[in-house]
């Protein structure tokens, strides 16, 4: 029996791109695996090429942007970004809602840059974000960046702080909300995140970046993380990650089969809905995340009795709804609901919980 998974990620994938996956394992173009073909033989490059293709389409990507497809992971972009845009001594400013913005925020002072907060949401615990308009970015400061949506508190940014970086180029890590609605590309500087969420299997890293920000790195920034070579070389520096580009591009058509990015945003909008409602109008269950800035895609939420963790747990796992545990760090639920997640799969996660509450609690 194939379960619901509500994993942070590696997530659940749509199934139709698993079967095709599957069907064409063995013998795929001129009759052997992708996974065994040349990332140099016409046959890869044309997928490459057409998953990139697929990106720009679905996404609106402007012909004066690049995607690059990088390994490393979103981790590895955390170091990238500050060695692609500023040199040792510069300062950056750095937006805070979460655990995911605090490590990219580390990983830059890491790289020798001074990491100027401009908003902290430290005094609500993460639960909130910023208001618009009320942060400045320093003069002088190399870009603006944050996590359009943190993954262990479950917060987005409402908006896309455009104004607020005031000319800078904007830097987003979209890693848990990567094409799960439209996305205005034109607003950033820098986009990135892992594909392991929404996109495809781990390994595969998505950066759209501005062209006019590309070739401004350090001289002595590793090339693998270097996006102007990586640009140069249509991503095909070194042996890129060829099956997961592969999958990307299957789940690229899914989403443009399924109605395209404003499509999965309603859809995923309203899996999210019914289960805030759910959550809000029991007793039992609780989401500490300010209304406005509550995430579509990770949902946490406690149990009023904590002791009852381990049931809920067990009980979910025998009904087929897996991976339902909270980050290590705040402990409670999460479940994730990413692009591949099914109404199905939303409705059985609520049918269990009411149920749970009306025998346990
Ligand atoms: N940013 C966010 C928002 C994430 O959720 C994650 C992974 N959970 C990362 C960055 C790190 O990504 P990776 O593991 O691909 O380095």
């Amino acid at each position: 029996m194939r379960v619901h998974n509500f994993s942070a990620g590696p997530a659940q994938l749509p199934l139709p791109v698993l079967e095709q996956a599957a069907a064409e394992l063995p013998e795929w173009r001129s009759g052997m695996s992708v996974l065994e073909a040349s990332h140099r033989g016409p046959d890869f490059m044309a997928c490459a090429a057409d998953a990139e293709a697929t990106m720009r389409r679905l996404a609106g990507v402007p012909a004066h942007y690049r995607v690059l497809f990088l390994q490393g992971g979103a981790t590895g972009q955390f170091a990238a970004i500050p060695m692609n845009l500023t040199a040792r001594a510069d300062t950056v400013a750095f937006i805070r809602t979460g655990q995911w913005s605090r490590k990219a925020a580390v990983e830059a002072a890491r790289m020798g840059v001074e990491v100027r907060l401009v908003a902290d949401e430290a005094a609500s615990s993460y639960t909130t974000t910023p208001e618009p308009g009320s942060f400045t970015v320093p003069a002088g400061a190399k870009y603006l960046y944050y996590c359009a949506n943190e993954t262990i508190g479950g917060v987005t940014m409402p908006y896309v702080p455009a104004a607020e970086a005031a000319g800078v180029p904007l830097v987003a890590d979209f890693s848990s909300m990567y094409l799960s609605r439209p996305l205005e590309v034109e607003s950033f500087g820098v986009v990135f995140g892992g594909a392991q969420k929404n996109l495809g299997p781990a390994g595969l890293t998505v950066v759209i970046v501005r062209e006019d920000l590309l070739g401004r790195a350090r001289p002595d920034v590793p090339l693998v993380w270097d996006w102007q070579a990586m640009a140069d070389n249509d991503s095909m520096l070194n042996t890129p990650p060829t099956f997961s580009i592969y999958l990307f591009g299957l789940v690229l058509h899914w989403i443009e089969d399924t109605g395209g990015l404003a499509a999965m945003g309603e859809r995923n909008d309203a899996q999210a809905q019914r289960l805030y409602d759910a959550i809000d109008a029991s007793g039992f269950y609780a989401n500490p995340v300010e209304k406005r800035s509550r995430s579509a895609m990770n949902i946490p939420f406690t149990l009023a009795d904590p002791a009852l963790d381990a049931e809920f747990l067990a009980g979910a796992s025998a009904a087929g709804l897996m991976n339902l545990k909270g980050h290590r760090s705040v402990g409670g639920m999460r479940a994730s609901l990413y692009n591949a997640m099914t109404d199905e799969g939303v409705t059985a996660l609520i049918d269990y919980m009411t149920e749970f509450e009306r025998t346990r609690a």
